[in-house]
């Protein structure tokens, strides 16, 4: 399949109108479906509806043998093939392989296979570990293996599945050198690392898409008692637009929405205690715009393929700013507005940090780094567009980037004063430490308070210990997360966020430069002790 015709412009484009009805590719696919044509083992990162699945689609449908697509969702694995049948028409040449069909359509799907009819085979994790499937698909041509929501191999990641571990074992069993391609929307260093690391793709070509979303705006509020009357305020200046409002707990879901509904909002609650028919009846009634507003949990949204969604509002702030970033996502999806919304209230930090308290304390050390970010989003005063960038590892331009005055910050900038005194401190304090400690002591330190990490390193007999006691903890953490996005420190997140000093900042510390601080969320309020205590 390598010889020069598969590459030809006049081929792929022919297909791609062929198989999917598109006159051009989008973004970086041409490029992914070259290199996955070339046999090469291929790492796409892209936003959600960047057009992952065509990447493998396309190249499956134009190659001998089959694909496996690896997939966490049957639902969502199920959207995929009908819509590949709805264009190709060509029964056989998609299938879902997994536990919910019968001996005789297993019969018949491994049939398909075998006849070479098949092109793409979604499977869950699950079904590729299962020993009969494994040996009947070592018997059969795979053209590759994409792995869907490649996120999930990584702790990490928003939804991470151990099943997902085991697949680079699997695949080396169904053949030598069968290429891998790995697809996800999520961003982050670490997570890329993982998956690489757990995927054994170390060579692999990747493709990154940009994840800026220019079309959406970004807001945080500060969540009071008032909240619901804020909700319907907002919902009811937008009336007759669609929009998503996620809360944490069913309860809520349907308390509001009953809310939205007294006060004429007309507003369908969503989440996955409902049975399947109710479920689905409300999906379709939103789908199909007989309600403007669907109040749900994050149950609702995955596969989910509205592209008029006007607003996306979290009732209550996500654990992580993956989750935050895919939940927004749902909106503008066509390139219109996009209103995403949060309320934070520090009291809701802690409520998920006890959600976190059972589990296992590795768990809890990732679910709580991953909820500090969370924190430092909501309370930034800088671009939260820049901000949410820089956590997916990409720098944006808060003066000229594309979409650089969609957000609340920067059009209502915070006032700014010069932090340089501050800057030199907290690196000096960083530095004196060793790079030992996280945001916490190291404030504790400038501060020049005691806690049982900071007497068992004897930093309080250290000269700096407390050289920043003359101002707050809301201060020095504003202060850390702005030196953080400005790159002057890094985080190790290996280490649960223990703060290091980067190269610019080594420099900025032999050289002391103007450093402009925006006053922070909490800088001056009575939330003193929310952040580090
Ligand atoms: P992702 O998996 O990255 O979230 P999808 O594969 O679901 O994205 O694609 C998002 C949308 O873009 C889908 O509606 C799909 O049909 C559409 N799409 C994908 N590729 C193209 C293309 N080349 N031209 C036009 N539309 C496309």
């Amino acid at each position: 399949m390598t010889d020069s015709k598969e590459f030809d412009n006049i081929d792929l484009h022919s297909s791609l109108k062929k198989y999917f009805g598109f006159s051009q590719f989008k973004g970086l696919q041409e490029e992914v479906i070259k290199n996955v044509l070339r046999q090469n083992n291929t790492f796409v990162i892209m936003p959600t509806g960047g057009g992952k699945s065509l990447c493998y689609q396309l190249p499956a449908l134009m190659q001998e043998g089959t694909a496996i697509i690896v997939s966490p969702l049957i639902a969502l694995m199920k959207n995929q093939v009908d819509a590949i049948r709805g264009v190709s028409s060509e029964n056989g040449i998609a299938h879902v392989l997994n536990s919910s069909l019968n001996k005789g359509e297993i019969k018949q799907v491994k049939q398909d296979i075998t006849d070479g009819v098949t092109k793409l085979l979604y499977v869950a994790p699950e079904s590729l570990t299962k020993e009969e499937n494994v040996e009947f698909l070592r018997s059969v041509t795979i053209s590759f293996v994409a792995v869907d929501e490649a996120h999930c191999i990584s702790e990490w990641g928003h939804d991470f599945r151990p099943e997902y571990r085991n697949l680079k074992s699997i695949v080396e069993r169904l053949g030598d050198n069968i290429p891998i391609i790995g697809l996800t929307a999520t961003a982050t260093p670490k997570v890329q690392e993982d998956i690489i690391k757990n995927l054994g793709i170390g060579g692999a070509t990747l493709f990154k898409a940009s994840f800026n979303r220019p079309n959406l705006f970004y807001e945080v509020r500060t969540k009071t008692e008032n909240i619901e009357a804020d909700i319907i305020r907002f919902v009811k200046q937008n009336s007759g637009k669609s929009g998503i409002i996620y809360c944490l707990s069913r309860k809520k879901v349907e308390e509001l929405a009953q809310v939205l509904q007294v006060n004429g909002v007309s507003a369908v609650p969503y989440h996955a205690g409902f049975d399947a028919k109710t479920r689905s009846k409300y999906q379709d009634m939103f789908l199909m715009e007989d309600v403007d507003v669907v109040v749900a949990t994050i149950a609702f949204g995955m596969g989910i393929d509205k592209p008029d969604v006007r607003f996306v509002i979290h009732h209550d702030i996500p654990k992580s700013i993956e989750s935050y970033y895919q939940e927004t996502g749902r909106a503008g999806r066509d390139g219109g507005e996009g209103h995403c919304l949060a309320y934070y209230s520090y009291k809701d930090i802690e409520k998920l940090e006890k959600f976190m308290s059972g589990k296992p304390v590795a768990e809890q050390e990732i679910g709580n780094a991953l909820l500090q970010e969370v924190v430092a989003y909501a309370e930034t005063s800088m671009s939260r567009r820049k901000f949410m960038l820089h956590y997916f590892g990409e720098e944006f331009d808060e003066i000229n980037g594309e979409g650089a005055d969609m957000d609340d910050n920067t059009r209502n900038p915070k006032e700014k004063e010069e932090a340089k005194d501050g800057v030199e401190k907290l690196l000096k304090v960083v530095t004196g430490t060793s790079e030992k400690f996280k945001s916490k002591e190291i404030v504790n330190t400038l501060r020049g308070k005691t806690n049982a990490i900071i007497s068992s390193h004897k930093t309080n007999e250290k000269e700096f210990f407390g050289i920043g006691s003359d101002k707050d903890k809301g201060y020095w953490m504003a202060l850390i997360r702005q030196t953080l996005v400005a790159g002057l420190l890094r985080k190790e997140i290996e280490q649960y966020g223990v703060l290091h000093v980067t190269d610019n900042g080594k420099e900025f510390l032999k050289n002391p430069s103007s450093f402009m601080m925006t006053k922070d969320h909490v800088y001056n309020a009575e939330n003193d002790n929310a952040i580090v205590g």
